[in-house]
């Protein structure tokens, strides 16, 4: 029989190990102290302590297999149920460990008796460095408590490991605990800015030295507080309007604040810092255990509440660490926040100013976090792989959101020229800033028109720092994509007010929600396709399902009541997609007359010319369009076949040669003849070198990220149009495939500042 490892067996477990660590002697003995220890206390017939060294799972230690078999069994990475334990980072129970098929037989180890095995990962931060076994001679599957107590005894361990307990184990030094040394890590720019600073982790672990408590009542107070902080800052999330700004829907907090009162729960985190463990390591290890179930669990609702229940866990853990949102007094001044990815709601917690920068394992740049975190200004690096494994908190990094890489460790060197980035980088912004109310105007007299690309209230704030004078795109599908659930009526109309309200005079161009393709809904359910870029996206669901684009405009027009309304449609590919599409506005205005609501002052309907076929179609939009918008990131990826979101083609071919510009410019001579205001609003307008190009064939108002707008005025002011464009035409008169360097060279050679 194995002993049950209730609260108590748990807490003799946990002060044998601190014990045998005080007891002193050899690293060696202690080790093996303390795999006897476990094996009484367990009742297994076997113990076994397994690191990794090297490219191999080295047995460390061991009671009840060949103690010759101690530094001479070597497990290839991989290799056996240990390399499947510490590959996987997950426990595994096993009745019968022979019959499995990774199960790897060492006959110098002596174990053909024993049948059933549980192994469980060592791990500190994310890594993975060893393998705890303990063996039986009858087939039986552990106990779930059995499980725990081993975990808790492989957590410890590692923390032994970790703190350089076993300093003088030969072989030690080659498992690395910790990194050390610098490391440049590749992923991709979701956030444009550079910083420098300190990690601090989003899901914090146990600070070193401090697994076993010292003084089991002091670590229920801290618990307790840390508990108490959780429930009230979701309180207060529920009562105050992050959720509005994040579009969390009270639903979700509101389950979330459930399961915070959840007795179960709490029982068990009580339990493990009755057991002795320190207030951290006992969420720590429910986290394991939360993280383990969601790794294995299929149902999507069980899925989620795995999910949620580990993210209470963080919260907890933070917390304790006291470097949570609202009351972050611990973070250090020069915060860069690590995560493996992250909700806007987590997001907007932090809040800007305690924040340099984000680094995040996974997500994506059309990820609800990239969304936000473009919009409140802080530098973000997504896809960096196995960054949490790379990491600890308070190592120095730098991240470089212009790049789209991080730096891990660096060198005083490589730090001291990444502040001369930052420092010209400050005081190219203090430039932008001094031009930010003079118009942009041409040397030779020409005024252009400079607008902001937005897409979440938050935005909207950039345009008196840019120096914009309006929101040429508003991208309606953010408020959708940063939601959890389907936006209502009332909160979109409340959005789009609110824009109106803070843009006041300066007009906005709301566009209808453009979803599909690169831009999908968690809650939505959507088929799969074989082309999305190509597929039902855009207005094309917004004619097939009335409905949806109907409640849109709905809330479009109820926010403009008394004002002016600029709406335009996405993706539009034929005149007469565009006609229907009108119709549904005149038919929603109407609506709103007939139920005695304040209708737009005014009313202007354009498109978005994205697709070829309608860059083809403008001669047929006379009198119906009021104005055009050219999105060059679309309509370039149609024009060329290149798939934007691939990076493999997406740079294979330039907005800046021949074919690309002669067919812009062909619309704008379109849209000129056809009467129809013209702007431009893919990311190319916010380009300084790209901006040159198109102003020469004509455009007059370009619509760009915020951060384009100081770049391209800058530029604007040192330009002689009318030369540019007579070079330009020089250019286009070969039809080479980039005029790039051509045009960089007239820059330079002209004074143009780029
Ligand atoms: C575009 O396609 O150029 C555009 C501005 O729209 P989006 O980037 O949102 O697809
Ligand atoms: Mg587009």
């Amino acid at each position: 029989m194995v002993a049950p490892p209730t609260i108590s067996g748990s807490r003799i477990l946990l002060r044998k190990l601190r014990e045998i660590m005080e007891a002193g002697g050899s690293a060696q003995e202690r080790l093996d102290r303390l795999v006897a220890m476990v094996a009484s206390t367990m009742v297994a017939d076997v113990c076994s302590i397994y690191l990794q060294r090297g490219h191999f799972h080295e047995l460390f230690a061991t009671q009840g297999l060949k103690p010759t078999a101690v530094h001479a069994t070597r497990l290839k990475q991989g290799e056996g149920l240990v390399g499947l334990v510490a590959e996987s980072a997950r426990p595994l129970n096993l009745a019968d460990a022979p019959l499995h098929e990774r199960f790897s037989y060492r006959p110098e180890t002596g174990e053909d008796p024993y049948h059933s095995f549980l192994g469980v990962p060592i791990v500190r931060s994310e890594r993975t460095f060893g393998v705890l076994v303990v063996q039986n001679r009858v087939q039986r599957i552990y106990g779930e408590d059995e499980v725990e107590a081993l975990q808790t005894i492989a957590m410890v361990l590692a923390e032994m490991v970790a703190s350089g307990a076993f300093g003088d184990l030969s072989g030690l030094s080659e498992v690395e605990v910790r990194p050390s040394r610098p490391e440049l890590l590749p992923g991709r720019a979701f956030s444009d800015g550079i910083a420098i600073g300190t990690v601090v982790l989003h899901e914090p672990h146990a600070p070193l030295g401090r697994v076993i408590a010292d003084d089991p009542v002091r670590e229920e107070h801290r618990l307790d507080a840390a508990l108490e902080k959780v429930r009230s800052a979701i309180q207060h999330m529920l009562d105050g309007d992050a959720g509005r700004i994040s579009g969390v829907s009270r639903e979700v907090l509101e389950t979330f604040l459930m399961m915070a009162s959840d007795p179960s729960w709490e029982v068990k985190l009580r339990d493990g810092v009755r057991a002795g463990l320190s207030a951290d390591a006992a969420v720590e290890r429910l986290r394991g255990e939360h993280r383990a179930k969601l790794a294995a669990a299929r149902d999507p609702y069980m899925r989620d509440h795995m999910h949620d229940l580990e993210d209470l866990d963080n919260r907890v853990l933070r917390a304790l660490a006291g470097v949570d949102g609202a009351a972050s007094a611990a973070m250090p001044p020069d915060a860069i926040l690590v995560a493996r990815d992250l909700g806007p709601a987590e997001l907007l917690d932090y809040g800007a100013e305690r924040l340099r920068a984000v680094a995040l394992e996974e997500g994506a740049h059309m990820g609800h976090a990239a969304i936000v975190a473009r919009a409140l200004g802080i530098p973000m690096v997504g896809s960096l792989e196995s960054l949490l494994s790379r990491v600890e908190a308070g190592d120095r990094i730098i991240l470089d959101g212009e790049r789209g890489e991080v730096r891990l460790r660096p060198e005083p060197a490589v730090e001291h020229a990444y502040k001369q980035r930052i420092d010209l980088r400050s005081a190219r912004a203090a430039e932008y800033a001094r031009l930010r109310d003079r118009p942009a105007v041409t040397k030779d007299g020409v005024r252009i028109t400079l607008l902001l690309n937005a897409g979440l209230a938050l935005d909207v704030h950039h345009l008196d720092d840019a120096g914009a004078e309006g929101i040429g795109l508003f991208r309606t599908e953010f408020q959708f994509m940063v939601s959890e659930t389907f936006p209502r009526l009332t909160s979109q109309t409340l959005l789009y007010r609110d824009v109106l309200e803070t843009a006041g005079e300066r007009p906005v161009t709301f566009r209808t929600l453009d979803l599909g393709s690169d831009k999908m809904l968690p809650y939505a359910k959507s088929e799969r396709e074989e082309n999305p870029a190509l597929g039902w996206r855009a207005v094309r669901v917004g004619l097939d399902r009335p409905s949806i684009l109907r409640y849109q405009l709905r809330a479009l027009v109820a926010a403009a009541a008394d004002r002016r309304l600029r709406v335009m449609f996405p993706l539009v590919s034929t005149a007469s997609e565009f006609l229907a599409a009108r119709k549904l506005v005149d038919q929603e205005i109407a609506w709103a007359v007939r139920h005695g609501r304040a209708p737009p002052a005014s009313v202007e309907i354009g498109c978005m010319v994205e697709a070829p076929s309608l860059a083809w179609s403008i001669p047929s939009l006379r009198g119906h369009a009021d104005f055009l918008s050219v999105g060059t990131n679309d309509l370039m990826q149609y024009f060329f076949a290149a798939d934007r979101g691939n990076a493999r083609v997406s740079d294979r071919y330039d907005i800046l040669s021949a074919p690309a510009l002669r067919f812009l410019s062909r619309i704008r001579e379109d849209a000129e003849d056809a009467g129809l205001q013209l702007s431009i609003c893919g990311e190319a307008a916010g380009r300084p070198l790209e901006a040159i190009a198109l102003t020469a064939l004509g455009f007059r108002r370009l619509s760009m990220p915020a951060a384009g707008v100081g770049p391209v005025k800058r530029m604007l002011l040192s330009l002689d149009l009318g030369e540019a464009a007579g070079a330009i035409a020089g250019m286009l008169e070969h039809d080479a495939p980039s005029i790039r360097a051509e045009l960089t060279e007239f820059a330079n050679r002209n004074a143009i500042a780029l």
